[in-house]
């Protein structure tokens, strides 16, 4: 799709005109040819350029846990490596092969197997993607309600092995915060993991499958739990005078108990992007200016919040409404909260528009303390700074807890500034660490993220977590590429 033409106007002004990394692809032709590749900017250059990965050797559709067992038990006397690949959206380089490799696609294991209502859970297989299971749950009054910016392409089971958060995360918890029971198909055997609804038999297990992506076994299967879907959901806008106003607006209400389901805070950078790029024509220019000029924050932090629940939302949403007043806060209403709605999958679709229009982009995330929030923030947009003047950087606070919340970044630039992106992003990785934030909050570990792992699992860490590789997987077939990445 080309670029819209107000977001191609903003860019040119913000980074200058796009370079095109190479003419006559199209992004047709980049999903047929993914094979083994995830969607962070090298992967979706390689394929984009036609590199072929000569380590893939083999791709397996299993149906079943059966399959499953039996495509790792092949690979294992061919001697080959089994890379697990669900919807193929890892941005941290998870899906990348070390040696000749077997892919196990788990996109055939998209069924759903049972549910108990009563219970509320429901038993899935790990290739089922989130509208698939939403849609299934929903035309029987339920819901699951794990809504990441991937969700139309990711797989369960690519969520329960990457600590995913969605955007509903302040709501409905983290993805594995909602997991009961998981079945692990390792090389040493099939693990089950979870005792519904709880246990104080021994260690919790599961902390260990969320942070496996691919290296310990494969999820074939899951139990998750559901929830009545909400009788009223109120999607809306408002605007913050300041950064630091809505951060402290957002401590508050999570303090309070009163965060909405979505919380996102965009800071200055990003609402003027979002206005320019995400929303439709008009509403800045008409409605929003001349409000937000009346009430004097015309150039704030555009706060999107989204409500769920029953009769008692009104009142909670009052309650909410005096904190955020009290830090500067005004209403923008429902119709900005709607245009989110519309919007809010459209991430990965406009990077690829951008990306044929000749720009680079990469989004990387932290999260950190409520004290350290803004300082984390401002140590990243100064490093950005001094990188080069054709950068444009936005960020936004996604997912929020009683003690802190994330922060996410996204880089904007003519596409020869990927050709420095691997440097860049140790850079601001390190930047970020060293203010106190973690280097990864929801995308993954992967290769990417690779060389922080040991300074935030310390010695001891590293230790437990190759005695847990060594014994679901002792010959280390199981990806390889990423598993070496952590241990060096
Ligand atoms: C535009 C865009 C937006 C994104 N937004 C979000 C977001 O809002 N929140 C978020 O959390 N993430 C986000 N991501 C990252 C990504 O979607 C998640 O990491 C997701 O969990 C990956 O799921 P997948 O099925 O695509 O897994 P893949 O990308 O196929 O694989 C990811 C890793 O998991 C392993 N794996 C996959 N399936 C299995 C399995 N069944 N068993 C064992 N290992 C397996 C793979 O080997 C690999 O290491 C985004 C990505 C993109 C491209």
């Amino acid at each position: 799709m080309p670029l819209p033409e107000r977001t191609a106007a903003f860019l040119h002004k913000a980074v200058g005109p796009g370079v095109p990394i190479r003419e006559g692809h199209d992004s047709d032709a980049r999903v047929a040819h993914q094979g083994p590749r995830g969607m962070a900017w090298h992967d979706l250059c390689d394929v984009r350029m036609g590199v072929d990965d000569p380590l893939l050797v083999d791709v397996v559709f299993p149906e079943s846990l059966d399959d499953v067992v039996a495509a790792i038990r092949r690979a294992e006397q061919q001697g080959r490596a089994v890379i697990p690949r669900g919807g193929g959206t890892s941005v941290v380089g998870g899906l990348t092969a070390a040696d000749p490799s077997t892919i196990i696609d788990m996109t055939h294991m998209n069924h759903i197997l049972d549910w108990s209502p009563s219970d509320g859970v429901v038993h899935v297989q790990s290739g089922v993607t989130g509208p698939q299971l939403e849609q299934w749950l929903h035309e029987r009054g339920y819901m699951f309600g794990h809504l990441p910016q991937s969700w139309e392409q990711a797989t369960l089971g690519g969520y329960a092995v990457t600590s995913s958060a969605g955007q509903v995360s302040s709501g409905v918890g983290r993805f594995h915060d909602n997991v009961v029971q998981v079945t692990l198909a390792t090389p040493h055997g099939v693990w089950t993991i979870g005792h519904n609804p709880a246990t104080a038999m021994g260690p919790d297990f599961m902390g260990v499958v969320r942070a496996s992506e691919g290296t310990l076994g494969i999820v074939s299967d899951l139990v998750l739990r559901i929830r009545p879907r909400p009788s009223r959901i109120h999607s809306e806008g408002a605007l913050s005078p300041t950064w630091q106003a809505a951060i402290n607006a957002a401590r508050d209400l999570a303090h309070a108990g009163l965060t909405p389901h979505v919380l996102r805070i965009s800071d200055q950078e990003e609402t003027r992007g979002t206005w320019a790029m995400s929303f439709p024509a008009g509403i800045k220019g008409s409605l929003v200016n001349a409000y937000c000029a009346m009430r004097g924050v015309s150039d704030g932090c555009l706060v999107i919040m989204q409500w769920q629940g029953g009769s008692e939302l009104p009142a909670k949403r009052r309650a909410a409404w005096k904190i955020l007043n009290s830090h500067g806060i005004v209403r923008l209403g429902r119709g900005v909260g709607r245009s989110w709605e519309k919007h809010r999958f459209a991430g990965p679709y406009l990077r690829d528009s951008l990306i044929d229009a000749g720009y680079f982009v990469e989004t990387f995330e932290t999260a950190t303390s409520w004290t350290q929030l803004a300082h984390a923030r401002e140590t990243v947009m100064e490093e950005v700074a001094r990188l080069d003047a054709r950068v444009y950087a936005m960020t936004h606070i996604s997912h929020v807890y009683a003690t802190g919340a994330s922060l996410y970044f996204t880089i904007l630039a003519p596409s020869t500034f990927g050709e420095h992106w691997s440097e860049v992003k140790t850079h601001l990785t390190d930047a970020i660490v060293s203010s106190g934030g973690t280097a990864t909050h929801h995308h993954g570990v992967g290769t990417v993220h690779a060389p922080w792992l040991r300074q935030e699992l310390g010695e001891q860490g590293m230790d437990v977590w190759r005695a847990i590789k060594g014994s679901c997987d002792p010959e280390g077939i199981m990806n390889p590429a990423v598993w070496r990445a952590w241990q060096r």
